[in-house]
């Protein structure tokens, strides 16, 4: 395989920046412009051990002050060679260094997106759900969903795909024995203990299926929208939110001009706030509502939290609200309770939650935080210690997996030869063999690994 190369650091100004190089050429490439500040040639060099030295150009001027590291294979994260060269952060100084690299184009070459991590696949270091993790670590935006992106990594899902694996591999081989040798099996126990088998996989798949509910929510966060008529405390509410857990974590200009969305985390749980300027221009709720952009924020929510003023009383608009947005989706947040009520909870007719808040003096949080819980993590998740599936192709895959199993049942119901089930058992393997990579095709992984960011 080439030498490849690429900036393994964000390109900013920061203190260092990181150039990784991988592959049978990484030590020759580096050592042409490595002069190690004790003289020594860089292939001589202990592996696993770093290097202070200059890199310099192929007019002996200095280019930067480094560190260099070397990892000679198979310890490293590609199972290949891999040097790193730690030099001054900012890009021109990555730049004038990688640009030196490429120079040497006989050798080495720029790396594709994800490049590092599809060879520590190819190599057999990780396998590709593992692979995949790697993505959704960098991409983590709260610790929920690192956390839950590191248990995949240290395997935890792919063990279970191969404990289901195997427990189909049992039940064709019970299936073979009886079509081999029919005089010493009972095709009869055979049926039967096929059957309660495919119902325990079946259950562990389903489980995992649960699993993607809360693991979705977890790396996606809660689509969310805030809702109510003009000054009821939606900006504030929201300021309130982002306040409270500290952690905004980014402002992403949306696709249209005047959309803009916030991530926010409510107790581990990211919510993804759509169209916080409508909410922040405050303008006519009723008005908005009316229009195509807002239904379409509101059905495609996930969460919407209609703010109501808990110091006046309910009138026409707010009521209209409450009328039109999705019962099993929507939370009523009573606000400003700091001042005199004038909406008796009990006396508003609405099957949603009612949660009462104080966005002026930060109080409700955590009731909000629990009715929001309640509504979309099924049961209690341990991130630390469950298998969550987050992953839309694990997802499909388990799905298809599933339906391979009912097919299976199916046919044992039938009371067909027993044998005509292992068609469906060995698709079934197939698809759950995929989630970890067997037999995966290049176009796909090229697709996987083509969304990750340069350099890793
Ligand atoms: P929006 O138009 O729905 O976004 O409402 P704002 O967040 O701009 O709030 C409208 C007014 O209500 C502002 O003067 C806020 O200071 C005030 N307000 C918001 N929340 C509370 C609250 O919990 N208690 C009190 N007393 N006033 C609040």
């Amino acid at each position: 395989m080439d030498t490849i190369a690429a900036v393994a650091t964000a390109l900013g100004e920061s203190g260092i920046g990181i150039i990784r190089l991988s592959g049978d050429k990484a030590i020759e490439v580096v050592s042409k412009i490595f002069r190690h500040k004790k003289g020594k040639n860089l292939k001589e060099l202990k592996s696993h051990k770093m290097y202070y030295g200059n890199i310099i150009d192929e007019n002996l001027k200095l280019v930067d002050e480094v560190l260099v590291s070397i990892m000679k294979k198979p310890h490293t994260y590609t199972r290949e060679d891999v040097v790193e060269i730690n030099c001054h952060g900012g890009r021109q100084a990555i730049m004038n260094i990688l640009e030196l690299i490429l120079k040497d184009s006989e050798n080495v070459r720029i790396a594709e997106p994800g490049e590092f991590t599809k060879r520590a696949f190819l190599n057999g270091r990780i396998d590709l759900a593992q692979a995949e993790s790697v993505i959704d670590i960098i991409r983590s935006q709260t610790d929920s969903s690192l956390r839950m992106s590191m248990g995949q990594l240290e395997g935890r899902l792919s063990h279970k795909i191969e404990a289901i694996n195997e427990k189909l591999l049992d039940i064709q081989a019970e299936i073979a024995v009886d079509v081999d040798y029919p005089e010493y099996e009972d095709e009869q126990k055979t049926s039967i203990n096929s059957e309660n088998a495919l119902i325990d996989v079946k259950k562990e798949i389903n489980d995992l299926l649960k699993s993607a509910k809360t693991g979705r929510i977890i790396k996606e966060g809660i689509k969310t929208v805030i809702v109510g008529r003009p000054n009821v405390g939606k900006s504030s509410l929201l300021n309130m939110l982002l306040g409270e857990e500290r952690a905004i974590v980014t402002e992403i200009p949306g696709t249209t001009r005047d959309t803009v969305e916030e991530q926010l985390n409510l107790g581990g749980i990211p919510l993804h706030i759509i169209d916080t300027a409508g909410i922040r221009e405050a303008d006519d709720p009723i008005e908005k509502i009316g229009v195509e952009r807002s239904k379409k924020a509101l059905s495609s929510a996930d969460l919407i939290l209609l703010v109501l003023d808990s110091s006046q009383e309910l009138n026409e608009d707010d009521t209209a609200l409450l009328n039109s947005i999705p019962k099993d989706r929507s939370i009523a947040v009573l606000n400003k309770t700091d001042l005199n009520p004038k909406i008796n909870i009990n006396e508003m007719e609405t099957s949603i939650p009612v949660v009462l808040v104080s966005a002026l003096k930060s109080e409700g949080v955590d009731k909000l935080e629990e009715v929001v819980k309640e509504r979309f993590v099924s049961g209690d998740f341990d991130v630390v210690n469950d298998v969550i599936v987050s992953n839309v192709r694990h997802i499909t895959l388990l799905r298809e997996a599933n339906n391979l199993l009912d097919q299976a049942l199916e046919t044992i119901g039938m009371s067909l030869p027993i044998d005509l089930i292992n068609i469906d058992i060995e698709n079934c393997r197939q698809k759950l063999g995929q989630i970890v990579g067997k037999s995966v095709e290049e176009d796909l992984l090229n697709h996987i690994f083509n969304n990750f960011c340069l350099g890793k």
